[in-house]
């Protein structure tokens, strides 16, 4: 134990200072080039649903440990076998409802609602975003707000889940499949472009809970730094963005990490 040296005691930070450690010099500087630059976007991925409960796929308790996705999450395996797909399907489901946003989620809906966001482009599926109250929110993998039927088109929302069946079918026999992206599928139609006029368009990019490993959204961040963005990455671990692509690096989980940013974009908007 570090004994404390005399004349500490008047340096201590008072109770209204971040979670976060008290001074982050990264943190401070990205707060700053957000306040200067008026605003920033975020993409999101599976790190900032982990304190609502969703492990990340494939962390080790995540569903990847139970579920090859090779086998269970891709659309020619849900072509092929969509009862077997939905073994996997029926355990996000469950994981998901009782998910609820985190200090995370809530303060990117605070940043919008302050107007230092202009929106969140997210891998998620599990619509903690909105719930949270985030209103412009782009869905690069869809959501499981609603079913598709891959035969006839037929669209349901998910509150009618419950009187479809399990397997949910569709009206003309088939199994429904969740409006959520499996592996080897298209992203939704015009959902990649959005993002990326998102992105190119803001002067930061908070990349966070992302390895931003998989194509094409892993080009959103690059497409940001080449049209002079600063980038700036929230992850526990490094990636393949940090010292590289990104320009800064917020270590920490993203619960205590994002509001930590909240409060300095406060501070610095008040020209303090
Ligand atoms: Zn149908």
């Amino acid at each position: 134990m570090v004994s404390m040296p005399a004349g500490t005691i008047g340096r201590m930070r008072p109770e209204s200072s971040p979670p976060q450690r008290p001074w982050d010099p990264a943190l401070e500087e990205l707060a700053r080039a957000i306040v200067r630059g008026g605003g920033a976007a975020a993409l999101t991925g599976a790190g900032i649903s982990v304190a609502s409960g969703i492990p990340d796929f494939r962390s080790p308790r995540g569903l990847w440990s139970r579920f090859d996705p090779m086998e269970y999450a891709t659309i020619e395996a849900f072509r092929a076998d969509p009862e077997k797909v939905w073994r996997f399907l029926r355990e996000l489901e469950r994981i998901v409802r009782g998910a609820r946003p985190n200090a995370a989620h809530r303060a990117l809906a605070a940043l919008e609602e302050q107007g230092w966001l202009e929106g969140i482009a997210t891998q998620n599926v599990d619509g903690l975003h909105q719930a949270a109250g985030s209103r412009r929110v782009i869905e690069l993998h869809g959501s499981g707000r609603a079913l598709v039927c891959l035969g006839c088109g037929r669209r349901y929302p998910a509150a009618e889940r419950a009187g479809l069946g399990d397997p949910p079918r569709c009206r003309c026999g088939r199994i429904l499949k969740p409006d959520a992206v499996l592996f080897g599928e298209m992203l939704p139609l015009g959902a990649y472009e959005r993002a990326l006029a998102l992105v190119r368009g803001v002067p930061v990019l908070l990349v966070i809970g992302t390895s931003a490993a998989v194509y094409p959204v892993a080009e959103l961040p690059r497409e940001a730094r080449a049209a002079g963005a600063l980038v700036c990455e929230f992850n526990l671990e490094p990636t393949e963005l940090t010292g590289g692509v990104a320009q800064l690096t917020i270590r920490g989980p993203a619960d205590r990490t994002l509001p930590a940013l909240l409060e300095a974009v406060a501070r610095r908007s008040r020209g303090s």
